[in-house]
């Protein structure tokens, strides 16, 4: 009998544990990939748009070019689904599977800090950096905010790359000398895992003249008065805050019971990266196991998974488990690139090679992009 896999989210988890599965049993396997969104962004291409260095068409990627054997795509919104029966309830019906596979990223919640709504600007969801394409060209004096609003957050060196960005943004239009710019982080560091990463931005910032407010979130803006308080009691005032919004568990896996409340993501087995329900796996930004909400460690992820669904189809023995290990791109201003090797589960803490800015990694990076795009949507 075909096995039904039905994969819940087509982000970067979703997608190359799709794609797997199809190149390894092409039509052989019934695969049904659930997403809302008619397009895949990937999230650093988030700030090409919001800094005017591409345009929204260039860098949305529709689903409906995925054409693999045996995966169907279904633009719908997941309503419930039940781990035990494996059952999903969408807009577009319910759909039954064998292997359930949830991959439904982490949700924001903006709202979550008061005033950030009203007084201020996110740049995490596709929207909000797409808006913010036509509001930075009116920041020409002031403050500027790159501010963290909660402990877990996805891609942690984004809001330093965002600064330097910035910085860049403000030099060409001949705004740099009237603006200042701080991040409020809540590490000691930008890069924890790697002192050499972290030494790096930091020596950046300190040319750049960019403040690094570390170990402190940012609680709420008050949009009156132009400030953001911040969680060591003091304030800021600022001019434009460019926020990292509170993330949360998506709502819907809360309902499902594989996760206890919003902030607890899903438990896994860090091996295997399967749920406490039997062929139930959590891939990605949604689960619990220890590593940065990334891209790649999503992605790796989905590997792990792909090869325990293998390994339970045919019988085989246990796939390697869970390395928890990935390399990260690092936009660090003057369009070059750094990139850093961190490896969260391979040793008794985490670790991190730090690659300083090239050339070769300009490149690097740009194939990272178009390989993705042509394995997960040719
Ligand atoms: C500014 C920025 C820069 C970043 N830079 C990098 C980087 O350089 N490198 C890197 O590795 N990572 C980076 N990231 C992080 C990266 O984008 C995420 O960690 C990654 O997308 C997580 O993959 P995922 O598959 O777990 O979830 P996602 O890619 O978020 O996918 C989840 C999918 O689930 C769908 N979904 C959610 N709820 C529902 C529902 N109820 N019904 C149907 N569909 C639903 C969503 O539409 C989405 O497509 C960056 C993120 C941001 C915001």
């Amino acid at each position: 009998m075909t096995t039904r896999v039905v994969v819940l989210g087509a982000g970067f988890g979703g997608l190359e544990l799709t794609t797997l599965l199809s190149d390894r049993y092409g039509a052989g396997m019934d695969i049904t990939l659930i997403d809302k969104s008619d397009t895949f962004t990937f999230g650093f291409a988030k700030l090409d748009v919001m800094f005017g260095r591409k345009m929204p068409a260039d860098v949305r990627h529709a689903y409906r070019q995925i054409l693999k054997p045996g995966v169907r795509f279904v633009q719908t919104s997941v309503r419930s689904f039940d781990p035990s029966t494996k059952r999903v309830v969408t807009g577009a019906g319910t759909f039954d599977a064998d292997i359930l596979v949830v991959a439904l990223g982490a949700d924001l919640d903006p709202a979550a800090t008061p005033g950030l709504v009203e007084g201020g600007h996110e740049f995490y969801s596709v929207e909000g950096a797409f808006a913010l394409r036509s509001v930075l060209p009116s920041f020409d004096r002031g403050h500027a905010i790159v501010g963290v609003t909660g402990k877990s957050f996805k891609c942690p060196p984004a809001p330093s790359e965002t600064a330097l960005l910035l910085h860049d943004y403000l030099v060409e239009r001949g705004k740099r000398g009237e603006t200042t710019i701080s991040v409020v982080m809540p590490f000691g560091t930008p890069v924890p895992p790697s002192p050499d990463t972290s030494a790096a931005i930091l020596a950046a910032f300190a040319e750049r003249d960019i403040r690094f407010v570390k170990d402190t979130l940012v609680s709420s803006l008050d949009p009156t008065r132009k400030v953001a308080h911040l969680s060591n009691g003091t304030e800021m005032p600022y001019a434009l805050f460019l926020g990292i919004p509170v993330h949360r568990v998506p709502q819907v896996v809360v309902e499902s019971r594989l996760a206890s409340d919003p902030f607890n993501w899903v438990p896994v087995n860090k091996q295997t990266l399967e749920t406490k329900f039997p062929g139930v796996y959590a891939v990605g930004d949604v689960n619990g196991v220890g590593t940065p909400k990334a891209g790649v460690f999503a992605e790796g992820a989905a590997r792990v998974v792909a090869d325990g669904i293998i390994a339970r189809i045919e019988k085989g023995p246990s796939p390697a488990p869970y390395a928890g290990a990935g390399s990260c791109y690092i936009e660090f201003g003057h369009e070059m690139v750094a990139r850093v090797d961190v490896n969260f589960l391979g040793g008794p803490k985490p670790t991190g090679t730090y690659l300083p800015p090239s050339e070769a990694l300009v490149a690097e990076k740009t194939h990272f992009v178009s390989s993705r795009v042509a394995r997960w949507f040719s």
